[in-house]
């Protein structure tokens, strides 16, 4: 399968074509959803919705795939190959896959500026969210916004991610939801998968358009998914847990897919995910799975230099919930940016930890993810730890704890939390960032 996909050319990715995330609230897109947003310019779009994907911008990186060409921005998924041949990258995963795989010989043939429908559609239609992630930025998080109009930027060297959100400003309604309605009914049947993502999906009123639009639509060949944090009232949740269930049971969608998010266990995901609980995440799972069964649960995990300590732990919760549901999967990606929360700055009483959680992986492996980890599963969570193992340069490695240090210390003082009574296995990493950081100042003062 490798092969076919790299007889096109060694940097041709179907998902640049068939997969897009669009942020209607500040008009930007992306294929996929790993490298960073660019805007849909008004221009492109009056005449032509499809621009809402479809935007110069995304032709050239397409040109650049079939001609062998790496675009920079699929840095994600370059840095995995590059760990070795035998990686499975994104590019892989994605173009391999069932919304993708029967439109690779079409893709490949058709001229490089074509407009193009997407198969797989993941949309935002708001910020608004309850939580405030480490990783996350005001543009996708309304509690994040008010953070940083409050106390404004981090001290960090690279302050670009957590920046004040800049909300672009129109004279009438917004445009690209006035499109994206318009562009909906065009490419509707041809959907495989619709997925909502925000903000926090289920604080949205656009979930509920969508879900009404769904009951007057019908599409037998559609997954819709929704991505959410669960940190929410049981109330509301058990709601949208009849929603679902009521679009299965009626036929109007194949599958629903619920995509929630969590880092690690307990405490220290809560750390991490600022706003959650991580018990009434767990109750919100099992609430809605027993109200939805045929629901399928995927827990994202992006995995992040927080993550390490307590993994075993969200582990251990998965299998339960595997053993008690028939569709459980846990899904793995690293965290990119910002650079300071990497798992490949970590030190190595870090790194032989996870000698010890792939044991652990390896001791729960099953054929059926029903009752361990697939060979999926695993694939996924292998080549996180390769990608950490093989760490970063010393240049980039020092800057990036520094920042750490200085992140951190803002971000407990912001929020009265404590890394150091939360994290109690990380005091020697801890101790590498703030050595990071004075040796950064040392050079700086000789300069100066
Ligand atoms: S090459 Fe990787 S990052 Fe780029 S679009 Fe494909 S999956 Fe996404």
């Amino acid at each position: 399968m490798k092969e076919t996909l790299n007889h096109i050319s060694p940097s041709f990715c179907a998902a640049k074509w068939l997969q897009v995330t669009i942020d209607l609230l500040h008009g930007t897109t992306h294929s996929c959803h790993h490298p960073a947003r660019h805007e849909i310019p008004l221009t492109e779009l009056k005449n032509n919705p499809s621009a809402l994907h479809n935007t110069n911008f995304k032709k050239y990186t397409r040109n650049q795939m079939l001609s062998g060409v790496r675009p920079k921005e699929c840095e994600y998924c370059w840095l995995i190959e590059d760990l070795s041949s035998d990686m499975l990258s994104d590019r892989y995963l994605k173009s391999l896959d069932t919304w993708s795989l029967p439109h690779l010989a079409r893709l490949s043939n058709m001229p490089w500026d074509s407009d193009v429908n997407p198969t797989y559609l993941e949309v935002m239609f708001d910020k608004t969210c309850n939580l405030a992630c480490a990783y996350c930025f005001a543009e996708v998080s309304s509690s994040i916004e008010k953070e940083m109009n409050e106390f404004g930027p981090y001290p960090v060297s690279n302050s670009g991610h957590r920046l004040v959100s800049s909300n672009r400003k129109f004279e009438n309604a917004n445009p690209f939801i006035n499109a994206f309605w318009k562009w909906l009914p065009e490419i509707f049947l041809g959907l495989r998968f619709f997925r909502i993502t925000g903000g926090e999906p289920f604080l949205s009123p656009s979930t509920r358009t969508v879900v009404n639009f769904l009951k007057r639509n019908p599409n037998n060949d559609l997954v819709f998914s929704i991505n959410s944090n669960l940190s929410l009232p049981q109330k509301l949740i058990n709601e949208f847990a009849l929603l679902s269930d009521e679009l299965l049971k009626n036929n109007h969608i194949r599958e629903f897919e619920l995509y929630a998010s969590v880092d690690t266990y307990g405490a220290q995901a809560e750390y991490i995910r600022f706003g959650l609980n991580y018990d009434i995440f767990l109750k919100n799972i099992n609430s809605f799975l027993k109200i939805s069964p045929k629901t399928k649960l995927v827990l994202m995990v992006t995995f992040n230099i927080l993550s390490i300590e307590n993994f075993q732990e969200l582990l251990a919760d998965v299998l339960q919930l595997k053993k008690e549901y028939s569709s459980v999967l846990i899904d793995m990606s690293y965290l990119k940016d910002p650079g300071y929360l990497r798992a490949n700055i970590a030190t190595e009483d870090l790194v032989l930890k996870l000698v010890e959680i792939e044991k652990f992986i390896e001791e729960n492996r099953s054929d059926d993810f029903e009752d361990g980890f697939s060979d999926y599963e695993i694939r996924k969570m292998f080549r996180v730890f390769e990608w950490i193992r093989k760490g970063t340069s010393e240049r980039e490695e020092r800057v990036n704890r520094s920042d750490f240090f200085s992140f951190i210390k803002e971000y407990d003082k912001r929020k009265s939390t404590s890394f150091s009574s939360t994290f109690n296995s990380m005091n020697d990493f801890h101790k590498a960032c703030s050595y990071a950081k004075m040796t950064l100042l040392d050079e700086v003062n000789k300069i100066s």
